[in-house]
């Protein structure tokens, strides 16, 4: 007889923040793909890869993301994975950006995590297969020149995973996340843009990556997946790059 093998995220429901584009929207077609059933939570879900519940919301909006995650969970039959992936970009110096920037980069990138996780949290202690998923950026572990605001944003992303998971290891919700280098989404396509010449500025950038090229979102994805499984109950606390060697340098 053939063993019946189920796929690895069967029956388990997750909600993706950024999903609408780049690594959120990837990550839902993997978590698709492994059997899971995905919401998108986004400024525009419009995005988000078919067959994902979309749900328009700002993580910076504390009722509007209650209200989401709430949505999120009745329509789905409740939350056992959370991804908390929606963020935006700050350049510059540590004198670059005025208190009320630095005040709006921290909300979307970091109180949003404690936002959207404090919101799923009551559907997460009823999972059997609890995990949270933050990502970070290897912005907070190189010094890179011109990203202060972005960096510090990052650096807390990555302080919060690891108390987070201090604090949940004992309840079974694991807290992990993903560090990618510099990925090849809408995100860095945008900044691409505003460059003299775009596809200079691409080869330029893909020669600075130690393995030659831009991370493909699939490939943060892939890492999303390995910390969000059921199959890795062992596994909290952890930083994961996905960043071509960048931070082996
Ligand atoms: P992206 O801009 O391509 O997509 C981000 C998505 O987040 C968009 O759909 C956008 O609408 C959504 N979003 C932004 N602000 C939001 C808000 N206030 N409320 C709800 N949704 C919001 O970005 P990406 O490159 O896919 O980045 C995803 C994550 O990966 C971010 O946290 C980013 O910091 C991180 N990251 C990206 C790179 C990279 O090089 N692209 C590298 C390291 C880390």
């Amino acid at each position: 007889m053939t063993a019946v093998t189920e796929p690895e995220f069967a029956g388990l429901k997750a909600i993706v923040t950024g999903g609408g584009a780049g690594i959120g929207a990837a990550t839902i077609r993997a978590l698709q793909a492994r059997g899971a059933v995905p919401a998108a939570l986004d400024l525009d879900p419009s995005g988000a890869p078919e067959g994902a519940l979309q749900i328009q919301v700002d993580v910076t909006d504390s009722a509007a993301v209650t209200a989401a995650v709430d949505q999120a969970a009745a329509e789905l039959g409740g939350i056992d994975i959370v991804i908390n992936n929606a963020g935006i970009g700050a350049q510059g110096q540590v004198d670059a950006n005025d208190d009320a920037e630095w005040a709006r980069v921290l909300d979307v990138n970091v109180v949003s995590v404690a936002r959207v996780t404090t919101a799923a949290l009551p559907h997460l202690r009823r999972s059997q297969a609890a995990a949270v998923v933050n990502t970070a950026s290897i912005a907070s572990m190189l010094g890179l020149p011109e990203r202060v605001l972005y960096s510090a944003s990052k650096g807390a992303v990555q302080a919060m995973t690891l108390a987070m998971a201090a604090d949940w290891v004992a309840e079974g919700i694991r807290v992990n996340a993903v560090v990618p280098g510099t990925a090849n989404t809408p995100w860095i396509g945008r900044l691409l843009e505003k460059a003299d010449d775009p596809e200079a500025e691409r080869a330029a950038l893909n020669a600075r990556q130690p393995h030659g090229r831009l991370v493909e979102p699939e490939e943060v994805a892939e890492a999303h997946c390995y910390l969000a499984s059921p199959r890795n109950r062992s596994t909290t606390g952890v930083l994961l790059p996905v960043d071509g060697g960048m931070t082996n340098l």
